[in-house]
């Protein structure tokens, strides 16, 4: 049976995800160093995050900028660079400003306009922006992300920003019971993957800013569907409740 929330340490669970994620990888012939883990620390406070750093996570996820920025202050002088923050939630164009320099990626880039933002302010702080394009991948009227028919328009655009790397694509499946529901969604997101990286970009063209050795990111997976996802190619998936538990939101 399998033991309650409450009854399980963080130790004990951080175990039990990385077993798994080991397994997934094992099932799909992949090496497990090609998974990251995102811990997903939005609503938690900072000291279950330490405690999760003190267990060797490095990765954290939010969705709010004002919570990343706040907890990144506040633990960025303790451990300097290497806690590593994650923009995973929809990014207002008013907030670009603040979260740049301190995500070392943005998941979340669904739109020419938010892009362009991103663009212009990482260019007036002379830094250049790891960003993944986030695909509505399952065609949902309630998400964000790009429909998968508006995605190589995007991207062609996005790749000709010389202050924005598109490393990869990310995607938030619908939440399911049973996570087979979702195989489906996973593979489509990295078949659309495997199209952009195979495509023929014109590198001799000094307009494109583009690479297809570093898009390197496939971001998809959560606590309810994470093995699935890796099964089906995933490099980071972004975990929560798993880790932290139930969120509560006031
Ligand atoms: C909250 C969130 C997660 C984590 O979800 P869990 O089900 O708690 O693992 C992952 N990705 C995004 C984009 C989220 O907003």
């Amino acid at each position: 049976m399998e033991k309650r929330f409450e009854d399980t340490t963080m130790e004990e669970r951080l175990a039990d995800i990385k077993k798994r994620i080991e397994a997934a990888c094992k099932r799909a012939g992949r090496d497990v160093s090609e998974v990251t883990l995102i811990a997903v620390s939005k609503t938690k406070p900072v000291s279950m995050i330490e405690e999760a750093y003190e267990l060797g996570i490095r990765h954290f996820g939010e969705n709010k900028v004002q919570e990343l920025v706040d907890k990144y202050n506040e633990l960025n002088k303790k451990y300097g660079d290497s806690i590593k923050w994650h923009q995973i939630g929809h990014l207002q164009r008013n907030k670009v400003k603040q979260v740049i320099d301190k995500a070392v990626l943005i998941h979340s880039v669904d739109s020419l306009r938010l892009g362009q933002k991103i663009e212009e302010e990482a260019a007036k702080k002379n830094i250049v922006c790891d960003i993944l394009i986030e695909v509505n991948i399952a065609d949902e009227e309630t998400k964000y992300g790009i429909n998968p028919d508006e995605l190589i328009p995007l991207f062609t655009e996005l790749i000709r920003m010389p202050h924005i790397r598109v490393r990869g694509l990310m995607a938030v499946p619908p939440i399911v019971d049973d996570p087979e529901k979702n195989r489906k969604y996973f593979s489509k997101l990295r078949q659309l993957f495997i199209d952009i990286k195979s495509k023929n970009i014109d590198n001799g063209d000094n307009k494109i800013y583009f690479d297809p050795d570093n898009f390197n990111i496939l971001s998809m997976g959560m606590t309810n569907d994470y093995e699935v996802a890796i099964e089906e190619g995933a490099t980071m998936v972004r975990i929560g409740t798993g880790i932290f538990g139930e969120r509560e939101y006031k």
